[in-house]
């Protein structure tokens, strides 16, 4: 099939969710994928964050080969021993004490909210729900976590949306302080803001949080679906912010390309939910776990980390230096470019076209490549960059 024929069967057979680049890819290794023409293209994207070991890597392809000829699903009416073995090292990798095994970020945060106001509601009673998100935030597409989204685009059409979400200027201490009240139990945050344009919180917003959250018995919650697993240069974002979060939420690079989502919680929230009280059919899948025991005994050693900041360094000093770029954000392999000319959706789709998959978030062109990409990669992915920033 030519791409012109993939694009209009889609058309007439696909609801219209997604504005989509002009390519369809088929295969990949490393960090390029081929498209089905058999064109490639260096992937700055890993499919959102997805891929943290590339394409095709050869021990994850490896795990999740052997675990299909194994086993593929067990209901979750049964133990599994590859979720503790996932849960055990999560736990052991962040100092948490307890996981739910989910398929994706939204429903991660859809557990960390049921954790927070059943947790609220077994020690205060009824009244006492709210959780406090940030403007500009973005924490998935189910109603719930729609409103919880502080962002007024997402709050449409879909009415009504769940009630309980009240949102604060992100690194605005004042008005952190002046939005909680006492019907507050958790505070819900993205330690960088990623769809909302790779924004980082200052450490003092983050510090001011935490401390207000520990005054009031108000559950602090990290978001790190995007953040997480390595993407920042350390497992979790909130180790370099030095704090102790009460729950975090996690998935995207989590399974390398399998749906799988974690929410963690600590001691304290250990017995809050208890059987029956959540719950999914596909979560903690086996193959899925497989998946992410690879990338889990990959992506958090030292070393592995080590390269993750210093191909980040790398970028950002290459790319400081590119025409058209203003500003260069984010930490580790999270990168956002605001460009001089405001026109990052313009140079996302020309970099499409000569062989470059790059992301946007709102007006920044964003890069997440797969946390083992290749110094060959990178350079031949900035030498595509460069030249369509400088036309
Ligand atoms: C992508 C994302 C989500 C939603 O994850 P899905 O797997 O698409 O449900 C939630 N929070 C953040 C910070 C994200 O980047």
């Amino acid at each position: 099939m030519t791409f012109e024929e993939i694009k209009n069967d889609e058309q007439g057979y696909m609801m219209h969710t997604y504005g989509r680049f002009q390519t369809a890819l088929v295969s990949g290794k490393g960090a390029t994928a081929k498209d089905v023409s058999g064109r490639e293209y260096i992937d700055f994207t890993s499919g959102i964050g997805v891929n943290s070991l590339g394409y095709c890597d050869e021990g994850w392809v490896k795990a999740v080969t052997l675990q299909a000829n194994t086993i593929q699903h067990i209901s979750n009416l049964y133990y599994s021993p590859l979720q503790t073995e996932v849960s055990k090292k999560l736990c052991a990798l962040t100092g948490m004490d307890k996981v739910f095994l989910c398929n994706s970020g939204a429903e991660a945060n859809e557990c960390a909210i049921k954790i927070a106001r059943k947790y609220s509601f077994d020690k205060y009673g009824q009244g006492r729900q709210k959780i406090l998100t940030l403007k500009n935030s973005f924490h998935g597409r189910t109603v719930t976590t729609l409103a919880a989204t502080g962002q007024d685009v997402f709050h449409n059409f879909f009415f009504p949306f769940t009630e309980g979400f009240d949102y604060v200027t992100a690194n605005d201490i004042d008005d952190l302080n002046t939005t909680v009240c006492d019907d507050v139990c958790a505070v819900f945050i993205e330690l960088i803001q990623g769809e909302g344009g790779v924004m980082p919180l200052t450490q003092e917003f983050v510090d001011a949080a935490a401390k207000l959250c520990k005054e009031k018995d108000i559950l602090l919650m990290i978001d790190e679906v995007q953040t997480g697993v390595s993407r920042t240069g350390t497992f979790y974002c909130f180790e370099q912010y030095g704090i102790e979060p009460d729950v975090i939420t996690s998935a995207k690079g989590l399974g390398g390309g399998l749906p799988i989502g974690a929410c963690l919680c600590n001691k304290k929230l250990a017995d809050v939910m208890t059987a029956g009280t959540h719950g999914t059919t596909f979560g903690g899948n086996p193959i899925a776990c497989a998946a992410a025991k690879e990338v889990l005994s990959r992506v958090a050693a030292k070393e592995f980390l080590d390269e993750v900041c210093k191909k980040g360094d790398y970028i950002r000093e290459k790319l400081s230096s590119m025409a058209n770029v203003k500003e260069v954000r984010g930490k580790g392999l999270m990168i956002g470019i605001v460009t001089e000319k405001d026109n990052a959706k313009e140079i996302a789709a020309k970099c499409v076209e000569n062989g470059l998959l790059i992301l946007t978030a709102k007006n920044l062109l964003r890069l997440l490549p797969p946390l083992n990409i290749s110094y060959e990669e990178i350079d031949k992915g900035l030498t595509i960059l460069e030249n369509v920033m400088s036309v």
